[in-house]
């Protein structure tokens, strides 16, 4: 009995140490004191790019950020000369979910517990923005922040709470409010700091999770349909996904709790500068609810433009994305993009919600940014995240304002800011590295090669190859 005792404890350490060896290959540098010297700073907060700078990384945290030719760089630093690249603050996703479709009918989801941790690219914080696999999730965090694994740093959001109708399986049915408070706080219990109502909740149901969450000082956010944008800002919601693209309170007939057919094309006929628009937009922001944008699940879906910008070639078929799919995967996406519906429909409700996503923030309201690795399972995890970027770009934010709104902005919503989101003395030193510049640039996102969490930098390459070929599959 001892005997077997020693041996179980003997095969957790040989599993323990081979982790530990296997996770360090793809760490550049864990050094005490680090130096990036010689490098462009783009802080975060929308401010110009600066050149020339070196930061110097002390015991995970930003100690200065100088000029390198007046830079003191103390003794013991390893020195990285960064000529040509541009430090970032590592992305905040706020729409990033765990899992991935893997096709199906009724559609099915699995999390991507392997690969979407390694994908992360710049991205250092993500919010899950809703659970299909909720305890997997949980346990991950803990790993991630115990450096057992890889990854971001996690922010869970509960299971979604949907009412009767969902389209999917992986989700619970709401029977009623009662049921909504009870499953706000054991989900709160867990660990989880946000919930997600989803498409079918009721008014009823809506409130009682607002209610309960609020109680614990906790946020929520929608992806609705069934209840409109101003109608869930009334009720005290924090936030609504997917910019205006799940807003139904324009269709003529809506009725109260149910998810109306025509959403797309009752958007389609909508003046933004029209006085119901202008409510909408006013109403948001008086009752403090953030917009997550999430550009790229809405570009995979439409249709495909030859040259640049929307829905450009490159970006639908970018080469490096396809290789970290399975094939299943790969099959699966390529099929559904022969489906997709006409151009000009398209475009049209496309450039739309970047308008609104605009005049919501000239109007004062928080934009946050995230991917939604969902949809017909074009959008991975960290690409995703990029190509937000450069689709808030293409919405008309310079490429400052794009971002300050996937890093501070979605720090600010999570009351993380005094912490991470931009580049600042003190703040922790979650920072990517990439070539090239991408505030004259915005595609120069994509050339990530260093990603620090905690001071810790990690090779984004090395990071990427260990995963080709298992999006789809874990
Ligand atoms: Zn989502």
């Amino acid at each position: 009995m001892k005997m077997r005792l020693s041996i179980l404890v003997l095969l957790f350490c040989v599993t323990n140490v081979f982790a530990q060896t296997t996770e360090r290959q793809f760490i550049r540098t864990d050094a005490k004191l680090i130096a990036l010297a010689h490098v462009r700073v783009i802080d975060g907060t929308g401010a110009a790019a600066k050149d020339d700078q070196t930061i110097i990384i002390s015991d995970g945290k930003i100690q200065s950020i100088e000029p390198a030719a007046t830079a003191k760089i103390p003794a013991n630093t390893q020195t990285l000369d960064l000529n040509g690249y541009t430090v970032l603050p590592g992305l905040v996703g706020m729409h990033n979910h765990m899992f991935f479709p893997m096709g199906g009918s009724p559609p099915m989801y699995s999390n991507m517990g392997i690969s979407f941790p390694r994908l992360a690219l710049g991205v250092t914080t993500i919010r899950t923005t809703g659970s299909v696999a909720p305890y997997s999730d949980l346990e991950i965090k803990k790993l991630i922040d115990a450096g057992r694994m890889i990854g971001p740093k996690m922010h869970i959001t509960a299971p979604y709470l949907e009412g009767a109708g969902s389209f999917t399986p992986v989700m619970h049915t709401l029977t009623g409010p009662e049921d909504a408070r009870k499953l706000v706080n054991y989900w709160a219990d867990l660990g989880a700091t946000s919930f997600k109502a989803y498409m079918n909740i009721t008014r009823a149901e809506l409130r009682a999770v607002v209610e309960e969450a609020h109680k614990r000082g906790l946020k929520v956010t929608g992806h609705l349909c069934s209840i409109g944008y101003k109608e869930a800002a009334e009720i005290g919601i924090d936030n609504l996904e997917h910019g205006l693209f799940a807003d139904s309170e324009f269709v003529s007939n809506k009725e109260p709790d149910k998810c109306p057919q025509g959403v797309s094309n009752s958007l389609r006929q909508l003046d933004l500068n029209g006085p119901a628009a202008q409510e909408t937009i006013r109403t948001l922001i008086a009752k403090n609810v953030a917009i997550t944008s999430t550009l790229p699940v809405f570009e995979a879906g439409g249709a495909l433009l030859a040259q640049s910008g929307v829905g450009a070639s490159s970006a639908l078929l970018n080469q490096r994305v396809l290789n970290v799919m399975s094939t299943d995967a790969r099959v699966r996406y390529l099929q559904a993009r022969a489906r997709v519906p006409p151009q000009a429909d398209f475009i049209a409700l496309f450039r739309k919600g970047m308008e609104f996503e605009r005049a919501f923030v000239k109007a004062g309201g928080l934009l946050i940014a995230g991917l939604d690795p969902t949809g017909n399972g074009g959008i991975v995890a960290g690409f995703g995240d990029l190509r937000e970027v450069e689709l808030l770009v293409e919405a008309g934010f310079t490429p400052l304002e794009a971002i300050s709104i996937a890093s501070l902005n979605g720090a600010k919503f999570l009351g993380e800011d005094a912490r991470i989101g931009s580049i600042a003395p003190g703040k922790q030193a979650d920072l990517m590295v990439v070539k090239g510049n991408p505030a004259a640039t915005i595609s120069d996102i994509e050339n990530v090669e260093i990603v620090f969490k905690d001071g810790v930098g990690y090779d984004s390459e090395k990071l990427i190859q260990s995963v080709q070929g298992l999006v789809g599959i874990r």
